[in-house]
């Protein structure tokens, strides 16, 4: 497999301008296998400005329907690549094979998706009260940076690019250092497809190096960023200056409820993977959990025992459920974490060790009596580790679980209707799901409440956020 191991702007493949490459390594065997060019501040400028040329020159005022065609191409050329942009997923971040081909068919699904809003997202006609007539237009924005983390690289790259393209922006789009090849694939293959040169430009390199010239840049128009809440808070207080739009999807610390009064056997069979899959390394991920005291030991047991049942194992076979962290420096992190609570006292159910030794592995570790104050309850772990607690109280409960400064994701497992629409509600979350764990729809609203982010991406709002808003009068 020939590895995309370069820029992909205005149509083609080049060099950074520095000549700076970045080695990847492959964190299921701790070797490098490959370089790929890396950005520099001068390519950043020249993606940008092409862009805009681009933008101006014809891509903002391309028929509906011709972007149409454009994005349905698209994702009938990726749904042709899927196997190839599973397996460089997971060479580059060790992501178990079956889940990379499920993200890889995610992505086409975003484009199709989008190829669809194009014709479907609209303005309104209001009857303004002194007459004539009061329309709106949702018009494109110019250039838009999108900035992208390395857990879900090529389906989070397509769910800022798709919408944007569909609503008509030109895209500069930035993955993480530790996953650059997808990204570059994505434009690659929307360039074949029909996409126009310029108009999605695939700038890897490091965030510390060319992120906020791209953040700044002036004809940058708007910043969609997914990864933590300290680079996203950065990002926010530098487009504070020329008051860019911005979207961040921040990190988060969900919960997972369980009534004593739920089919809160399946909850423990399936809970597992609510953290535990793509390594804990998912902002979803249910890492706290609270369940009515009444039937906590029990489901304590069966959650450990079906999380002894979880693959850890090569990523490349197709039964393996978790792989290797992504990188030392992530296993390191998360070493820190459980070095914590143990000195703290808590106590391991099971996990909190190395299952190989070749390879960023970590067992899937389950945590109990770990106190509110602790770090591992109350940080952002991005690592395969859990903490489970007993409650009592509802209301109790409730404040706990809104104690977080985050609030992206959760579930909650009641049978009682009433119930689940009183805490739907109560719950500071931006996602939330009843009986299930599933948080990401393709057309449905994903983001977070407080430090977990502002904006959403996914459905018709994403859309919105790609576009501004223009009020239209005309007399009588
Ligand atoms: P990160 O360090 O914030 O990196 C995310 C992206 O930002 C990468 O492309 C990174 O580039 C870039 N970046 C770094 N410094 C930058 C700067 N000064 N200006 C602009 N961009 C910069 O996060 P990560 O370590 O990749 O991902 C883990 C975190 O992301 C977790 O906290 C997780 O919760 C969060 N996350 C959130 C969501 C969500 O939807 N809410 C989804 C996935 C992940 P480099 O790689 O080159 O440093
Ligand atoms: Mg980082």
């Amino acid at each position: 497999m020939r590895l995309p191991a370069q820029l992909f702007f205005d149509g083609a493949w080049r060099n950074s301008a520095s000549g700076r490459r970045t080695t990847l390594i492959n964190p299921a065997t701790e070797e490098p296998f490959g370089e790929v060019a890396a950005a520099d501040v001068a390519d950043v400028n020249a993606a940008v400005e092409s862009a805009q040329r681009v933008w101006e020159s014809g891509w903002r005022d391309v028929a509906p329907g011709k972007r149409e065609a454009i994005l349905h191409a698209v994702a009938r050329k990726l749904r042709e690549h899927l196997e190839e942009i599973a397996q460089l997923e997971t060479l580059h971040i060790g992501k178990p094979i079956s889940d990379a081909r499920d993200e890889a068919s995610l992505g086409a699904r975003v484009f199709e998706y989008y190829a669809g809003a194009v014709t479907k997202f609209c303005g309104q006609t209001i009857p303004v009260g002194r007459g004539g007539f009061d329309f709106t237009l949702r018009q494109p924005m110019g250039v838009v940076a999108a900035i992208v983390p390395w857990n879900f690289p090529f389906p989070i790259a397509c769910w800022k690019a798709a919408p944007a393209l569909a609503a008509g922006n030109c895209v500069v789009l930035k993955p993480a250092s530790l996953s650059p090849l997808t990204a570059i694939k994505l434009g690659e293959l929307a360039h074949a497809a029909g996409l126009p040169p310029g108009v999605l430009q695939v700038l890897p390199g490091s965030g510390s190096a060319i992120g906020d010239a791209l953040v700044t840049h002036p004809l940058v128009r708007k910043v969609s960023f997914t990864g933590s809440t300290g680079i996203g808070r950065h990002i926010m207080e530098l487009a504070a200056r020329d008051l860019k739009r911005i979207s961040l999807e921040l990190g988060g610390k969900s919960p997972n409820i369980v009534f004593a009064d739920a089919d809160w056997q399946r909850a423990a069979e399936t809970s597992p993977m609510s953290v535990f899959a793509n390594t804990g390394q998912d902002c979803c991920a249910r890492s706290r959990v609270f369940v009515e005291r009444s039937v906590c030991e029990p489901f304590v047991d069966r959650f450990i025992a079906a999380t002894k049942m979880l693959l850890v194992g090569d990523p490349l076979k197709p039964e393996t459920q978790l792989g290797p962290l992504v990188s030392a420096a992530q296993r390191a992190t998360v070493e820190e974490f459980l070095a914590d609570a143990r000195q703290r006292g808590s106590r391991f159910a099971c996990g909190g060790g190395r299952p190989r030794t070749k390879g960023y592995y970590l067992e899937p570790t389950v945590l109990l009596d770990v106190r509110k104050d602790d770090r591992c309850w109350r940080e952002e772990i991005f690592g395969p580790v859990v903490c489970i607690a007993p409650f009592d109280d509802e209301a109790q409960m409730i404040r706990d679980v809104n104690a977080s400064p985050y609030g992206l994701s959760g579930s909650l497992w009641t049978n009682d209707l009433r119930r689940a629409l009183r805490i739907a509600k109560a719950v500071e979350s931006g996602v939330l799901s009843v009986n299930s764990h599933s948080s990401v729809h393709v057309e449905a609203p994903f983001g977070g409440f407080k430090q977990s982010g502002i904006g959403r991406d996914l459905g018709m709002a994403a859309m919105d956020g790609y576009t501004e808003l223009k009020n239209v009068y005309v007399a009588e």
